[in-house]
């Protein structure tokens, strides 16, 4: 009988997974059938941008993440996929920091190409997944909001791609409840023109503190501050940003800071991270895992230890992105299909993942941990037919991304860099990122 597989989630991890399977399927191999469920009406994850914040059109929390001007923060040649260049999407090569739209536009158009489309049921949130020890197969309950219909159907395996940056840690300062104005969190976080004029406290000091400081600062905040709990990101910031040790409480609309120091703000956003959440796994098959590049329990990064029929796509903190999330999925595939092999015992899957963190927790320098995760990216690929590509240059383009970001926090996406899957030098953008206003792919695209 053929095996079924379902996948949650079309995002670029769920959208790897089917472009996987569809690209066994096109090569002559029998594929298993494969179901992707998406709470979403559309595909591309959190890429898919919305307006809304809180809850969706379905009453559902809302995925997205992302906000209006968005643009890469990192190369685009760092997540190439190395089955569909850039410059086979496009027609031409183009400059090395795409906003969202135009990244948007480059994920639907390889998995439009590959025919896939069909495979997700869009609008189906997964309710709760259970595993039969005597059928050794998964009961997924899925709730099909478009015709307020709850279902469960059976699968062999379930690979969760749901995504690790949408549900939102929140802590709470003393006199957050009497602040005189707005609060929000990076996942509600949507259109920087909201605080132009504004005092705004960013509260974290990762790539959220760091892009939405910089979009707010771009679009006309007054001042930036951002406050770190362990370490400033002591870039050259511009004169109207400045940063301060933790924040300790607020008071009407001062800011108090561990130095002593204050300062007056209008809104605090609180760009405090993300949290691994999956609602709908029982204990059984739920992973539990910090953002580390070593994620828990996971053999090879994607098989789950405690049962090895269940997979997991993009769990780990992410330089690479697409183009690992294509490795990770090339493999799973492949262990479904019987080409690769996972150890019987969980003691030689646990050695794995004690391996990687041992290896992980060698080092905390910046230039590791990249070169760390282009190493995983190209040990899963060896073992599999996914086209093999310059993984050292990637992380030669990254390497380089951050000394730009030293230089010239404001500036670092005016730079290009080379494919590394066609050769081809990018384009330098026609308009310094901080003069670029309109993030449409239209005004990207204009020589
Ligand atoms: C603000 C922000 C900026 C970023 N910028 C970049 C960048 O510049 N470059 C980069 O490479 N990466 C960036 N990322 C990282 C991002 O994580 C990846 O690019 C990518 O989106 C991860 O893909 P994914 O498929 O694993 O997860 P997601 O994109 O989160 O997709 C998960 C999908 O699963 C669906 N889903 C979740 N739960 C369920 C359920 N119960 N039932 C059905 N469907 C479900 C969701 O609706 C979603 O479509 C950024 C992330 C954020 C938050």
């Amino acid at each position: 009988m053929t095996q079924r597989v379902a996948v949650i989630g079309a995002g670029p991890s769920g959208l790897a997974q089917l472009r996987a399977f569809q690209s066994a399927a096109r090569k002559g191999a029998e594929i298993p059938e494969v179901v992707c469920f998406e709470k979403q009406s559309n595909w591309g994850g959190l890429w898919n941008y919305t307006w809304r914040t809180g809850t969706d059109e379905h009453g559902e929390p809302v995925h997205g993440s992302m906000y209006r001007y968005l643009w890469t923060n990192g190369p685009k040649e760092g997540l190439e996929f190395a089955d569909y260049p850039f410059e086979e999407h496009f027609g031409k090569q183009i400059a090395s920091y795409p906003p969202r739209a135009v990244m948007f536009d480059y994920i639907e158009g390889r998995v439009k190409k590959a025919g896939v489309r069909d495979w997700i049921r869009f609008n189906s949130v997964v309710r709760w997944i259970e595993y039969d020890e005597e059928a050794q197969d998964f009961t997924v309950t899925v709730h099909d909001m478009t015709r307020d219909h709850v279902y469960k159907e059976r699968f062999d395996h379930v690979i969760v791609a749901s995504g690790h940056f949408s549900s939102p840690n929140v802590p709470e300062y003393p006199g957050f409840d009497q602040f005189y104005g707005r609060i929000t969190h990076a996942h509600d976080f949507r259109d920087a023109r909201e605080f132009s004029g504004q005092d705004v406290l960013v509260v974290g000091a990762s790539y959220s503190a760091e892009d939405i400081g910089s979009q707010c600062w771009k679009y006309g905040a007054k001042s930036v501050t951002s406050c770190y709990r362990s370490a400033p990101m002591g870039f050259a910031w511009p004169d109207n940003w400045e940063e301060k040790p933790a924040l300790v409480r607020v008071e009407g609309k001062t800011a108090f800071f561990t130095d002593g120091s204050s300062k007056t703000i209008d809104a605090i956003i609180l760009c405090t991270g993300y949290r691994h959440y999956f609602p709908f796994l029982p204990d059984d098959l739920r992973l539990k895992t910090k953002n580390r590049l070593a994620a828990a329990d996971l053999y090879k990064g994607v098989v789950y230890v405690d049962n090895p029929r269940m997979f997991y796509l993009g769990m780990q903190d992410q330089w690479f992105t697409f183009n690992m999330f294509d490795a990770q999925a090339w493999y799973v595939r492949d262990i479904i299909m019987n080409r690769i092999a996972v150890p019987a015992d969980r003691q030689a899957l646990m050695a794995d993942v004690a391996e990687r963190e041992a290896r992980e927790e060698a080092s905390d320098d910046v230039k590791y941990a990249i070169k760390y995760q282009g190493d995983y990216v190209k040990e899963l690929i060896a073992d599999t037919d996914y086209p093999s590509f310059d993984v050292d240059g990637a992380c030669e383009a990254f390497f380089e991304w951050k000394h730009h970001k030293v230089d010239d926090i404001m500036g670092f996406r005016n730079h290009s860099y080379r494919s590394v899957i066609t050769g081809t030098m990018a384009p330098p953008h026609h308009t310094p990122w901080k003069d670029a206003l309109d993030d449409s792919m239209e005004a990207y695209l204009r020589n």
